[in-house]
Parts: structure tokens; sequence; C-alpha cells
């Protein structure tokens, strides 16, 4: 029986994690959890896993919790994601929390030792160094949640990391992969909110239509599987099927493919090394998909995966300023004050004017996260 802690359990990971664990009672028990500001969905998973810890954002939210529940003990916060992360009782943590605010409670858990189920990329970008060498000190594994990651990482099962030739990250392109730069200066929010192959939480959904995700996946890898930048490459994949490859010295490639669902690599990542079944998976049924295609990636349209290459091979600090320029104005073109193209015009003004500070600590990169933020408003106003 496996413990765990799950940060982020209202969100789409999180639910579909819920899921999983809902369909496994006999494999898994969810201890602690936390939430935001959906209180909805927080009840709803109290009353179906019933854990002995649960954490939300608000104070107030706590308190009104605490009435209903009182049998479960409840706090908030950010200090909350970190008790939630180093509960004693469990050994995994699934970080499904959205945005650099999962980092330290995912330092705190690996410095329990505890096995990381991480969803929560903008941790790996925001901090990867910190993390993986971390992770190295307090032989705490690292599992991917991301598909790509999780394809990855199933294609090198039992293979030599240094007979890899590439690692290659299929995209879909996002909801305006069919749009020229022209087009895209008037979409509206509910156009990008359109993604054609995942239902995934408004955040990635905006984040895949700029292309931004997978400039943040290229570092997850880099991060993930120490692999240099030059050796990571991005394929547009429409479908959605082929999750992602490994190149082989012999010019072999590995892939990993099925339909997209989330609860595979979620599920993967809980139960490694065994696989379980998938309630209610969709098999992959090649003939009836006929054909899959396949094209380069464009790196004039998709500006933002440039930036993030760019990021990548500089390192430092100018990736916490690139995810925190990205996640606030991502947030402001949600709240529809900017315009989707103002997004990179954003992010490439922080990065071209950013003090970069190279193999940062803790503090800098908080600092430099919550600096990069307000600039952003600042900028807007
Ligand atoms: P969602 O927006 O759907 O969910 C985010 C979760 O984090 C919710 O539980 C939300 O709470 C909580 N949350 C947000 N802000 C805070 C905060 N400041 N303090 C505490 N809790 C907070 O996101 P996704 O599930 O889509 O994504 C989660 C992570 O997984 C991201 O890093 C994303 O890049 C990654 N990922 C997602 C995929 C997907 O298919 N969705 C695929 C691959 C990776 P509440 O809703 O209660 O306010
Ligand atoms: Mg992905």
């Amino acid at each position: 029986m496996k413990k765990i802690s799950l940060l982020g359990a209202t969100g789409s990971i999180g639910w579909q994690t819920c899921d999983i664990l809902k369909n496994h009672p006999e494999k898994f028990q969810l201890v602690a959890f936390s939430a935001g500001k959906n209180i909805e969905k927080t009840r709803e998973i109290i009353k179906n896993l019933r854990p002995e810890l649960v954490s939300v954002q608000d104070e107030e939210d706590a308190h009104a919790l605490k009435k209903e529940f009182p049998h479960i003990h409840f706090t908030y916060g950010r200090e909350g994601l970190v008790e939630v992360a180093t509960h004693p009782n469990t050994s995994v943590l699934v970080n499904a929390v959205l945005g650099s605010v999962g980092l330290e409670s995912t330092l705190a858990a690996i410095r329990m030792g505890k096995t990381i189920a991480i969803a929560n990329k903008e941790t790996l970008v925001t901090a990867g160094h910190l993390v993986m060498e971390e992770a190295k000190k307090y032989n705490a594994p690292i599992l991917p949640v991301d598909s790509e990651h999780s394809a990855i990482f199933q294609s090198m099962n039992g293979e030599n990391p240094k007979q890899i030739k590439r690692i290659i990250l299929t995209a879909s392109g996002g909801s305006f992969r069919d749009k020229s730069r022209e087009e895209l200066k008037n979409v509206t929010v509910k156009d990008a909110l359109n993604h054609p192959n995942w239902s995934m939480g408004a955040k990635i959904t905006i984040d895949s239509a700029t292309m931004m995700n997978k400039g943040l996946e290229v570092i997850e890898a880099h991060v993930l599987f120490d692999m240099p930048f030059d050796q990571i490459d991005v394929l547009l994949h429409k479908e959605s099927i082929i999750h992602s490859l490994v190149e082989y010295h012999d010019t072999s490639v590995i892939a990993q493919l099925g339909t997209p669902d989330m609860r595979v690599p979620i599920q993967y990542a809980l139960s490694y090394p065994d696989r379980l079944p998938l309630i209610g998976g969709k098999q992959l049924n090649l003939a009836e998909i006929g054909q899959l295609h396949f094209k380069e990636v464009d790196f004039e349209r998709f500006r933002a995966l440039k930036l993030a290459y760019d990021a990548g091979r500089t390192g430092g600090t100018i990736l916490t300023a690139m995810n925190a320029a990205n996640e606030a104005a991502v947030q402001l073109f949600l709240e529809e004050k900017i315009s989707f193209l103002q997004i990179e015009e954003i992010i490439e003004e922080i990065m071209l004017s950013h003090n970069n500070v190279l193999a940062p600590d803790l503090e800098t990169i908080l600092h430099v996260d919550s600096e990069t933020r307000k600039r952003v408003l600042h900028m807007v106003q």
C-alpha cells in the first residue's frame, strides 16, 4: 500500500490522480492533499478518499471546513503545501500544483527521501538544478508525470543513457497550430482555451497555444534526463498519439504510444515499475487512426519555444525570470488585460533586461520570481 500526499488535488491532474486512487484502493491511500480555492471539489475529495490532512489556499476556508469535518486536520497557505508534502506517514508526493509555488514543498519532501511524482513542471524550470541536486543527496526518486517525459522515461527503460543520441519531444501545436502570426493578433481567450487533443487546466492550455509549454518541457527534459539542449528536439505531431521518442546511437528509435489520456502517465508514476490496468482507458487502435502526421517546428512562428531554448542554454536565474514572466503574463491574458501575442513580448522583454546569476540558491530564485511578477504587472500598467 503506497501512502500518498497530493498537491493540487482539485486541478486537472490532481482530479485525475484522485480517480486513479479511487480505482485502486488496495494499492494507494490518499493521506494528505492540498487544494486552492475550489472548496466544492475539496469536499468531494474528502468524502471519497478520507484523508487525514487537507490544506487550502485561504485561512477562512480552512476554518469553515474544520466545522464541517471535525476529524480532519486543516491547514492553509504556502506552509500548508509544505505540511502536506512532508506528512510523516506518506512515502510518495504527487506534485500537481500549478506554478513555481510548488518549489519549496517539493524540496521539503525530497529532503525526507520521498518519491516525487512530478507534474508541476514550473518547479523544474525555475530551480531544476536545486531539485536534482537535493534528490541525489537524499536518494529521492523523481518520476515524471508529464506525458512526454513519461514516454521518454519509458523509452529509456533498461537502456544505457550514454548511448542516447537525442530525445524527441512531440508537440500537438496547441489551439492555434494552423494560424499564421498575423492571424494570432486578434485571437481571444476562449479560442486559446480550446485545445484540440487534451482537456487540461487553463494555464497549461494557454502555454500549449503559445508553445511555451513545449519550451518548459524542453527544459524539464534537460533537468530530468541530464541531456544537453543540442540533443533535445521538438517535432510537431498533431494527433498526440506518439508521446515522445528516444533515438540511440545505432539509429534505433524507441517511442511510447497511446490515446491521449493523462491518467496513463499519472498512474505509471504511481505504480512504477509495475503497470496496472487503466480503468476506463481507451485502447489504441492504429488501424482506425490510419495516419499520423509530423512536421518540423518553425522557431519564428513559435517564438516562445525559441525563448525557452535560449533561457535553457544560458541557465541560471534567467530560467526563473522567464517562467515567472510567463506565469504572470498568462494570468493577465486569462483576465483579458493583454493580447495573446503580448505574452511572448513580455517574456522577451523580461529576458532581455535580466541580470543573470548562474547556479542561484533558493533565496535568490524566490527573490527573482517575486520581483519578475511585480515587474510584469508594472509593465502592463
Ligand atoms: P489546474 O489549474 O487544473 O490545477 C492547479 C491546481 O493547483 C489546483 O488544485 C489549484 O487549486 C491549485 N493551485 C493553484 N494555485 C495555487 C496556489 N497559489 N496555492 C495552492 N494551490 C494552488 O492545473 P493542471 O492540473 O492543468 O496543471 C498542474 C501542473 O501539472 C502544472 O504544472 C502543469 O503544467 C502540469 N501538467 C498538466 C497537464 C494537464 O493535462 N493538465 C499535463 C502535464 C503537466 P484550486 O483549483 O482549488 O484553486
Ligand atoms: Mg506535456
